[in-house]
């Protein structure tokens, strides 16, 4: 019964944590694991906090150091007939730089991550209606950095700002955006290919970069219902969020002072968001940053949210890890 209760007042925001492995580096430096698995068959999990001391977390689902991509995916798997049912759906990996953001949502060519396995889940299930529906798939790839957005796929190296416009059914819009088209899942990896390089254009560190922009794919889904003749629109962003770690106060000056507060200001809008929505607020505060206004169709009213809240097991970092692990418990 009260679990049941739990289920309902959570609405449609699903919180699952992933905990990636020691690094080989780590393990050298002798670090120890501060994070315990007992319990994670029921989502919880363990963090230990200095001395004796131990704290708990529930979350929908647990992913230890040994859960690889497939068990990961089982999860996120049901969203992609969501889709293409008519929700909107948002996807997003959250947590400090290092703990597996990347690897969660874009993997690698081996092991690839949700990004690749829900176009091709989309498009394999797309394929099995193909007699009662037709679908018009198109994938945008966009970067929010310093409260900027930044087209991915413009061929034209981006100069031109984007913004957010209001379209009269409550949607929005993104004027002059490159919305590529896909006709399978081939094409889709080209498309992200080449979000992926444009991203190190004009950066001379790919990876600090990345780690301080929130990358973001949105997929279009048009479908007509070839019987009545119905269309419908929906949305999935899926979201490799800025690294959610704070700054030693000595490497904040100058620029990097300006992309530390904006990082922190469209974090803690997320949360607040999230928090709104999990609280049932009637005032949801999407206008905030670029991040939540964009996400604004995908997050909240009968769109489903699944967040991955990615931590290390590393006893050096487990302020950090305590922080976002408080920033998943405002979902609930
Ligand atoms: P982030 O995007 O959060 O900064 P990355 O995805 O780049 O983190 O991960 C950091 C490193 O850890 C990468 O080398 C990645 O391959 C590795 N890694 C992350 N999660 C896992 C995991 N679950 N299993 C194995 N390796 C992982
Ligand atoms: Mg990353």
């Amino acid at each position: 019964k009260l679990f049941n209760e739990l289920q309902q007042t959570k609405g449609n925001i699903r919180v699952f944590c992933r905990c990636r492995p020691l690094s080989r580096r780590e393990v050298a430096a002798g670090c120890t694991m501060v994070v315990d698995f007992d319990a994670a068959k029921d989502g919880e999990l363990g963090v230990l906090t200095g001395g004796s001391l131990k704290k708990t977390f529930k979350f929908d689902h647990v992913y230890t150091p040994k859960d690889d991509q497939v068990d990961v995916f089982a999860d996120a798997s049901p969203m992609a007939t969501s889709i293409l049912d008519g929700y909107n759906v948002c996807i997003f990996a959250y947590g400090q730089t290092g703990t597996g953001k990347t690897f969660t949502m874009e993997g690698t060519e081996e092991n690839r991550g949700v990004n690749y396995r829900t176009l091709e889940e989309l498009f394999r299930i797309a394929n099995e209606r193909s007699e009662t529906f037709t679908y018009n798939i198109s994938v945008s790839v966009l970067e929010v950095y310093n409260e900027q957005i930044r087209d991915l796929l413009a061929t034209s190296s981006g100069t031109k700002k984007l913004e957010i416009k209001q379209v009269p059914e409550g949607s929005h819009h993104i004027p002059g955006i490159v919305e590529a088209n896909v006709e399978n899942i081939r094409e889709v990896w080209n498309v992200l290919q080449a979000g992926s390089s444009a991203r190190s254009v004009g950066s001379n560190n790919v990876n600090e970069h990345s780690s301080r922009s929130h990358c973001m794919l949105c997929i279009t889904v048009k479908a007509k219902n070839l019987i009545d003749g119905e269309c419908t629109k929906s949305k999935l962003w899926l979201v490799d969020l800025a690294g959610s770690e704070r700054l030693a106060k000595t490497d904040v000056q100058g620029e990097r002072l300006k992309e530390a507060q904006n990082i922190n200001k469209s974090l803690s809008a997320l949360g607040d968001v999230i928090s709104a929505l999990a609280n049932k607020s009637s005032h949801i505060p999407y206008r905030n940053s670029k991040l939540t206004h964009l996400l604004q169709d995908s997050l909240g009213g009968d769109s489903k949210t699944l967040m991955f809240l990615q931590i290390s097991p590393s006893d050096q970092d487990v302020s950090e890890t305590m922080s976002s692990l408080n920033f998943a418990t405002r979902a609930r």
